[in-house]
């Protein structure tokens, strides 16, 4: 598959799909799959690649949010073991007030995967089967493959089901959207407290590299990055809210849009919807407001209109 990066021995990654990157660690037992592809296409092609290289046995997701979990339907039948923890799995590809996830995974494939749509199920068709696993954890857990270690640990913040992958043997650790690098930080719904706290716990881990949920691998060094981004984030709110503006004018004033860098790979014309998206969130937390999500969110410019 063109593109696939090979980060340490055995351990390989995606960094420059639209989505997740998604990767994969290869043991003397077989493969085990970190995240799935979003576009149909690419995780058609990226199921192949893997198996050329062995059997997959676990597929890990390291969050719920659609661009880590879509391509999981392309993995039915491989015979690998989906593993989640309990409140990604809770969450799999249920639509909520703000998104619907699958729709959400349609949209993209207009611009960004045409022939994706001739393996593009219907919904009764998907929900059918998702792929979402069979193993359940709550806390962390470990698995042995061959002789490579797997630490699921749960490290919340960006979701309530985030999960790091850790593997010793290869001294990375893969953090799902824990890790933003080099791109703009979707808060959404997150806890940016937990998400803090994650990020101590991952620079406890005696690792060299970071298979980020977004943008390039990078060292330890860049938790202090992404923690800057998220104190950056809250103190201006808080802010804000001390200076008593409004909602409104929290979220017309607050953003980062020119200094966090782009959105990641595909999805350049969210810039604004982020920003608006991130103040109004952490505004309505700092406040004690219920949730005012919902906002309408913008269709890519590139999708031809139906
Ligand atoms: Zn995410």
């Amino acid at each position: 598959m063109y593109g696939i990066e090979n980060v340490t021995a055995n351990v390989f990654t995606h960094t420059g799909l639209r989505g997740s990157n998604p990767s994969f660690v290869v043991t003397s037992d077989g493969v085990v799959a970190i995240d799935t592809p979003q576009l149909p296409s690419r995780a058609v092609e990226w199921r192949r690649e893997i198996e050329s290289r062995g059997p997959i046995r676990y597929l890990i997701n390291t969050e719920h949010h659609v661009d880590h979990i879509f391509g999981n339907y392309y993995v039915r039948g491989s015979g690998a073991l989906v593993v989640n923890h309990r409140e990604l799995w809770n969450r799999f590809m249920v639509p909520g007030p703000e998104i619907d996830p699958f729709d959400y995974a349609h949209e993209a494939l207009p611009a960004d995967d045409p022939d994706g749509e001739a393996i593009f199920p219907d919904r009764d068709e998907y929900y059918r089967d998702p792929n979402k696993g069979s193993i359940v954890f709550t806390g962390d857990l470990t698995l042995r493959v061959g002789e490579h270690t797997f630490e699921l640990l749960h490290t919340p913040g960006h979701t309530p089901g985030q999960t790091t992958v850790h593997v010793p043997e290869e001294r990375v650790a893969f953090t799902g959207d824990t890790l933003f690098s080099g791109c703009q930080t979707w808060l959404m719904t997150s806890d940016v407290d937990q998400w803090v706290a994650a990020l101590d716990r991952i620079r406890g881990l005696d690792v060299d590299l970071l298979v980020p949920g977004h943008g390039p691998v990078v060292t330890k060094q860049y938790l202090d990055v992404q923690r800057s981004h998220l104190l950056a984030w809250k103190s201006a709110v808080a802010e804000a809210v001390a200076k008593g503006w409004s909602r409104d004018e929290t979220v017309a004033r607050v953003s980062f849009a020119d200094e966090f860098g782009p959105v990641d790979i595909g999805q350049e014309y969210m810039l604004e919807y982020i920003q608006t998206w991130n103040a109004g969130a952490l505004w309505d937390q700092l406040t004690g407001s219920p949730s005012g999500g919902g906002m309408p969110r913008p269709l890519d410019p590139r999708a031809p209109l139906a």
